[in-house]
């Protein structure tokens, strides 16, 4: 069964928390600021790993630190 009147709810990529798909939302789907620029973050880490030196850690690990 469906509940209507519950409001859409998306997942923060960066941290995984819950937050309503609103326009009260300036950083959706990020649940903040930080959340987002952690988020761009990652992303410019991702690509210079890629292109640079390749990182013998399990870079999961890494990751898990950025959720809370
Ligand atoms: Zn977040």
């Amino acid at each position: 069964m469906t509940s209507p009147g519950k409001p859409l709810t998306v997942k923060c990529p960066t941290c995984g928390r819950s937050l309503p798909w609103t326009a009260e939302q300036p950083y959706k789907p990020f649940c903040c600021e930080r959340c987002k620029l952690i988020d761009l973050g990652e992303w410019a880490m991702e690509e210079k790993r890629i292109a640079g030196e390749p990182l013998p850690q399990d870079t999961d690990n890494d990751s898990d630190t950025y959720l809370h």
